[in-house]
C-alpha cells in the first residue's frame, strides 16, 4: 500500500505484469472488475482515468448516457493471490467523463467528497475508522455434492444440536452450541486453517492485521481483526476483507456469507465501527478526567450519532434482513445511548489506557452488508453535524440494556425496527448528509427507490414461519 503512480509502472515494468484488474464499488457494496492490459496503464490513466461502459451496473446510469471514468488509486496496488496469471490489482472510484467530476452515485467517489467536507469544516482533518466485518462459513453443497440449488446445509441451518441430545441424525454434541462459539479450541472449532489463510493473506497484501477468532455463533462465525485506518483506506480494506474471506472459503470447498442474521436463534452478524478525529495530527476525542475521557468534541460528535442513527441505520443497515439482527438479546444493540464498556448500548467507549490517541469510539448496530464508503461517510456526517451543533448526547448509560424492565427501556429511543422504518426515517432526515453536497439529494431519493424495492420483494413472499403458525390455523 501507499504506492505512486510511478511505483505502480516501474512495478509493472520491473515484474513484466501483463494484466490489470480494475476494481469498482457499486451501490450495494460489491465490487465488480474489468481486467486490461497493462499497456493501457499510464499516468494519463492515473490522472484522468479509463473510459467504460456504466450502463449494467444496479442502479447507476442509464444506457443513452453510460460513458464514465474509472480512476485507479496507485495507493492500492496488489498482486490478486486468486488469479492463476499473475495480476495487479487497482482499486478505482468513478468520474463523469466530460467534466472530470467524481460521479455523484461512486461511494469510493462520494467518501473522498466527505473527508474534502471535513477538511473544510476546519474541524478535523483525519478521520479514523477501525471496522470489524464479521462472517458465517457454511458448507456449499453446490460444491461439495454436485447438486444444485440449496446455499447452505441444511443441517447447519436448523442446528439440530442445539438441544444437547443424541439425535436421530446421530451424536452431534462435539459442535459447537448456538451463542458458544467464542472461542473454544480445535477440534471443536474446525475453521482455524481458513481463517489463518485468510489472516495471513491479507498481511501479505499489505494490510495490517491483528488476530483471528470463532465468534459468538455456534452455527459457524468467525471475525479477523484489522487494524484501523483513514476512512477512505480503511473502506478498501473492508472490501479486500469481503474478497479475502469469499475466495479462500471458496478454495475450501465453503462459501462465506456476510448477511447479518442467517441463523435463527444464534448470533447475527456485525460490522461494529470504531471511530475518532484528528487534526494536525492531535486526537481530538480525549478529554481528561471526565466520563470516559471523552473531550466535548467527542460527546458532541456521539450526540450526532445517537441523533440521526434511525436515519444512517438506512447505509449501516442496509438490507431487509439487517433487523432480524438487531433484537434484544444477541450483543446487536438496538438501544441508541452511549456507554463505557457496554456492550449492550449502540455507542460504547472502549476502555482505553492513558494515551490520548488511542481514545474512540465504537458504533455497534451496523453490519457487514453495509457499504463501507456509504456507512463511514454517513456516520461522520452526523458526527461532524453533532460537533457543529453541540448537540448534548446526555449521559453515559452503563447498565446491561438486555436487563433493563420494560417500563424504563420504554423511554430509551431505540433503532427502526425494519429497512422501512430506517428509510422513513432517512427521507425524514437527510439534511446532515448533503452538507457540502457530499450526498446529494439524488444520490438519497435514488437510494430509497432501490432499498423500498428490497422491502416490497420480501413483502409479497410467504414466509416458511408463516406456514408453522398458520397453515393448519
Ligand atoms: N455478533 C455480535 C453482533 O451482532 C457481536 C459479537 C462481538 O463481537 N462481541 O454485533
Ligand atoms: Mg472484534
Ligand atoms: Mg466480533
Ligand atoms: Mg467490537
Amino acid at each position: 500500500m501507499g504506492k505512486s503512480p510511478q511505483d505502480v509502472l516501474r512495478q509493472i515494468k520491473d515484474e513484466g505484469i501483463e494484466l490489470i484488474d480494475l476494481k469498482f464499488t457499486d451501490l450495494h457494496g460489491k465490487w465488480q472488475h474489468l481486467t486490461v492490459c497493462s499497456d493501457l496503464i499510464d499516468e494519463e490513466a492515473f490522472a484522468n482515468g479509463l473510459a467504460f461502459d456504466g450502463s449494467s451496473i444496479r442502479g447507476w446510469k442509464a444506457i443513452n448516457e453510460s460513458d464514465m471514468d474509472m480512476v485507479p488509486d496507485a495507493s492500492t496496488a496488489w498482486i490478486d493471490p486468486f488469479y492463476r496469471h499473475k495480476t495487479l490489482s487497482l482499486i478505482c472510484s468513478i468520474r463523469e467523463p466530460r467534466s472530470g467530476e467524481p460521479y455523484a452515485r461512486c461511494p469510493r467517489a462520494l467518501a473522498q467528497k466527505a473527508l474534502g467536507y471535513l477538511a473544510g469544516t476546519g474541524l478535523a482533518d483525519t478521520a479514523f475508522f477501525g471496522p470489524e466485518p464479521e462472517f458465517f462459513i457454511f458448507d456449499d453443497v453446490r460444491y461439495n455434492s454436485g447438486e444444485g440449488g440449496c446455499f447452505y446445509s441444511v443441517d447447519t441451518i436448523e442446528a439440530p444440536w442445539n438441544s444437547g441430545r443424541i439425535e436421530e441424525g446421530g451424536n452431534l454434541a462435539y459442535k459447537i452450541q448456538l451463542k458458544e462459539g467464542y472461542f473454544p479450541v480445535p477440534p471443536n472449532d474446525t475453521a482455524q486453517d481458513i481463517r489463518s489463510e485468510m489472516l495471513l493473506l491479507m498481511g501479505q497484501l499489505g494490510i495490517p492485521m491483528e488476530k483471528h477468532h470463532h465468534e459468538v455463533a455456534g452455527a459457524g462465525q468467525h471475525e479477523l481483526g484489522m487494524k484501523f485506518a483513514e476512512l477512505i483506506e480503511a473502506a478498501d480494506n473492508v472490501m479486500i476483507y469481503k474478497y479475502i474471506v469469499r475466495n479462500v472459503a471458496r478454495k475450501y470447498g465453503k462459501t462465506a456469507t456476510f448477511m447479518p442474521k442467517p441463523v435463527f436463534n444464534d448470533n447475527g452478524t456485525g460490522m461494529h465501527v470504531h471511530q475518532s478525529l484528528f487534526k494536525g495530527g492531535q486526537p481530538l476525542f480525549f478529554g481528561e478526567g471526565t466520563y470516559a475521557n471523552l473531550s466535548q468534541t467527542a460527546r458532541w460528535y456521539i450526540g450526532g450519532i445517537l441523533k440521526h442513527a434511525p436515519s444512517f441505520l438506512a447505509f449501516t443497515n442496509p438490507t431487509t434482513n439487517s433487523y432480524k439482527r438487531l433484537v434484544p438479546g444477541f450483543e446487536a444493540p438496538v438501544n441508541l445511548v452511549y456507554s463505557q464498556g457496554n456492550r449492550s448500548a449502540a455507542v460504547r467507549i472502549p476502555l482505553t489506557g492513558p494515551n490520548p490517541k488511542a481514545k474512540r469510539l465504537e458504533f455497534r448496530p451496523g453490519d457487514a452488508l453495509a457499504n463501507p464508503y456509504l456507512a463511514f461517510s454517513a456516520m461522520m456526517m452526523a458526527g461532524v453535524d453533532g460537533i457543529k451543533n453541540q448537540i448534548d448526547p446526555g449521559d453515559g448509560f452503563d447498565e446491561d440494556l438486555f436487563e433493563l424492565p420494560e417500563e424504563r427501556l420504554a423511554s430509551i429511543p431505540t433503532v427502526p425496527a425494519s429497512l422501512n422504518g430506517a428509510l422513513e426515517a432517512l427521507n425524514a432526515d437527510k439534511n446532515y448528509l448533503m452538507e457540502g453536497g457530499v450526498f446529494t439529494e439524488d444520490f438519497i431519493d435514488n437510494w430509497i427507490d432501490i432499498k423500498y424495492e428490497e422491502v416490497q420483494q420480501l413483502r409479497q413472499r410467504p414466509h416458511p414461519h408463516e406456514f408453522t403458525m398458520y397453515y393448519d390455523a
